[in-house]
């Protein structure tokens, strides 16, 4: 098979894993690059300056977006970074001598690893539960909170089945408890316009670009001003942005990150959360018209828009996914660790058993996605269950074929 030209025809429904760079944001992104002449750190030349002035533009567009002042945007490699950066920055600097860290169990592996990591600095790390829906209990987490909890770090918006935690309540509870509130919103702005104004009640937000249409490689750790006076970098060097994040800030993705965000606000971007919702509730009606499908999480109204997390009960994800190549791209929550595959744990923590995990699929669909993918997404996919069927009854022997 020839990759690029079996990809034209593809479908592609993955993304929570990454967005497609709008053409608007590429085409601009193309002549941010072409023009970048400078290091924005360079303060000898008029070069220099001009990066500089570009990288200050793009801070102003990203922190009037978010509601929050341009000194409170940090420039990371990605929301990885960006977890990294809020949970060991607390944990490293720790004056307080506050040591436990809380997160929820269906965090990004990026969240739960750093926390474990905050353990070099002498915290203990609690794993806050969550119900069926992904949803973690405001009772329980204020029953954890006391004036030993250093941090609490809670997602916004979860990328394996969509839910939306509450955010607005969780950032009270951790201010009437004086310990900081870190959201990882990575999957946020996809979700609600509403959510960006909820957005600046946690002191550290991480986002990142490759989630909302921009480059991959490009993130933003939101610290509110006072939060960044008990951090500590993670990447030492120069001594750039505010000493919180070391390196060459690079200008064309900052300024591409700004125009991305831009395109995630205003009526246009309503109406198009709205278009993909119908997609989704569309194509979910449609599959769990097939047997053994059911739907994973909360229901459709209240999770992400494009997310739709479905058990293929009795089937591996992995064989459905590999008879699906390579006309469908969408993914499973399945991490590999020491080489074994394991289900996710987002779906365990839910309560999933561990077959029906290992049988779950995510699917995510987008702006670039039309009423015609979705029709040829169920079709494919049907067929695929079917086939996946007889595969698995054959290696089961319970087909015997006639000689
Ligand atoms: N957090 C969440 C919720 C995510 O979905 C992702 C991307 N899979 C990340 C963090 C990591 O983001 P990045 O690829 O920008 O490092």
């Amino acid at each position: 098979m020839i990759r690029g030209q079996a990809l034209t025809a593809a479908i592609y429904a993955d993304y929570q894993a990454s967005t497609p760079m709008d053409p608007r944001v590429a085409e601009q992104l193309g002549r941010y690059f072409a023009e970048q002449s400078a290091n924005p750190h360079s303060e000898e030349h008029a070069f220099g300056w001009r990066a500089a002035e570009q990288l200050r533009t793009a801070s102003e567009q990203i922190a009037q977006q978010l509601n929050c002042d341009p000194d409170e945007i940090i420039f990371t490699s990605g929301a990885t970074e960006a977890n990294n950066l809020a949970l060991l920055g607390l944990a490293a600097h720790n004056t307080a001598q506050r040591r436990r860290v809380i997160v929820s169990a269906v965090e990004h592996k990026s969240v739960l690893a750093a926390a474990r990591a905050t353990q070099h600095y002498g915290c203990t790390v609690e794993i806050l539960p969550v119900n069926s829906e992904g949803i973690i209990a405001l009772d329980r987490l204020e029953n954890l909170l006391d004036d030993d909890v250093l941090a609490v770090s809670v997602m916004t918006v979860n990328n394996e089945v969509g839910s939306i935690q509450p955010v607005g309540a969780i950032a009270a509870l951790c201010e009437k408890y004086g310990c900081w509130f870190h959201t990882d919103a990575a999957q946020a702005l996809a979700c609600e316009n509403s959510l960006l104004t909820h957005l600046p009640r946690a002191s550290l937000i991480s986002l990142s670009a490759h989630k909302i249409y921009g480059p991959q490689g490009i993130g933003v750790l939101y610290a509110e001003r006072i939060v960044q006076k008990h951090m500590q970098p993670v990447i030492h060097g120069g001594g750039q942005q505010a000493n919180l994040r070391s390196g060459t800030v690079p200008v064309p993705l900052c300024r591409s990150f700004a125009d991305a965000l831009a395109l995630m606000h205003g009526p246009a971007a309503s109406c198009e959360r709205d278009r993909i919702r119908k997609l989704r509730d569309s194509f979910v009606a449609h599959i769990l018209t097939l047997d053994g499908v059911k739907l994973n999480g909360p229901p459709l109204a209240d999770r992400h828009p494009g997310n739709a997390n479905l058990c293929f009960t009795g089937l591996h994800a992995k064989d459905l996914l590999q008879n699906l190549q390579p006309a469908v791209a969408a993914s499973t929550g399945a991490a590999c660790t020491s080489g074994a595959p394991e289900p996710s744990h987002a779906l365990l923590a839910m309560g999933l058993s561990h077959d029906d995990a290992e049988s779950a699929i995510r699917f995510s669909l987008g702006r670039f996605t039309t009423e015609v993918d979705v029709h040829r997404l169920f079709e494919l996919v049907s067929s695929a269950v079917r086939h996946t069927r007889t595969q698995d009854e054959f290696e089961r022997g319970l087909l015997v074929s006639t000689p």
